[in-house]
């Protein structure tokens, strides 16, 4: 069983918000002692960087021209996830309501997701014991030999459930309507949409407490390293 503990492992997460992805991805990392990446956060850093700098989000073309300009760091530890544009910690500012209803139009622009998945390929094969890699392209475009590709789903409404509960409060009918509406135009994009891959695992969450996620995928991780 451990003697395949040396050997980086890399699991894929995808699936569209609300799903207890990022929940999940991290502590599987923590337990299993593998890197991090919340490649969600990359983009809404490049998209807090375009509305900092007046870009106008409608406009792609602008988009493109300006989307090597920041210089977005990822620290990896599942334990303390960082993120910084230009040496400025955005870890607060990238959650912000304006920030989450603008990074669908600046993540489907392919100059920002050239740039971004470049990045995560390369923290991705510099990871030395391994690394559980979150988002919706995962499985499909920026890792496509992932050792293990997961998809978590749940319903609209469970995961309206738990985003207004993360969100303390918020009005459950408006952040419902809000996530439908990202994981639409996420999942109609031209460049690498929100979608399952071929050779994912479908876990539907709806039902499951996150402790009972946790523990499906870390069971899927290990069966994955025991026979590597
Ligand atoms: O995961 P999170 O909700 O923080 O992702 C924010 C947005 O970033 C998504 O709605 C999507 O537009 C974009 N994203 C993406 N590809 C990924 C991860 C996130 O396009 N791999």
């Amino acid at each position: 069983m451990e003697n395949g503990a040396a050997k980086p492992v890399i699991v894929a997460i995808d699936g569209p918000s609300g799903t207890g992805k990022s929940s999940t991805s991290k502590a599987v990392a923590a337990q299993l002692g593998l890197s991090y990446l919340d490649t969600g956060a990359q983009y809404r850093a490049i998209t807090w960087w375009m509305v900092s700098n007046g870009i106008d989000i409608e406009d792609p073309t602008a988009i493109a021209a300006v989307a090597a300009k920041p210089e977005i760091i990822s620290g990896t530890d599942p334990a303390n996830p960082t993120i910084s544009v230009d040496g400025t910690d955005v870890a607060g500012p990238i959650r912000t309501q304006e920030v989450t209803s603008k990074v669908s139009a600046v993540s489907a622009v392919p100059e920002v997701r050239a740039r971004i998945t470049e990045l995560q390929r390369t923290l991705a094969t510099s990871a030395e014991y391994g690394i559980v890699v979150e988002g919706r392209d995962i499985g499909t475009t920026v890792l496509p030999d992932a050792d293990l590709k997961i998809f978590l789903t749940a319903s609209a409404e469970a995961r309206a459930a738990r985003r207004s509960g993360e969100l303390k409060g918020a009005d459950v009918n408006a952040t419902r309507e809000a996530l439908i509406k990202r994981d639409a135009a996420d999942s109609s994009r031209k460049t690498s949409p929100l979608a399952k891959a071929d050779d994912a695992v479908e876990v539907d969450t709806t039902a499951l407490t996150l402790p009972q996620v946790i523990e499906c995928v870390v069971t899927l991780v290990e069966e994955k390293r025991a026979a590597k």
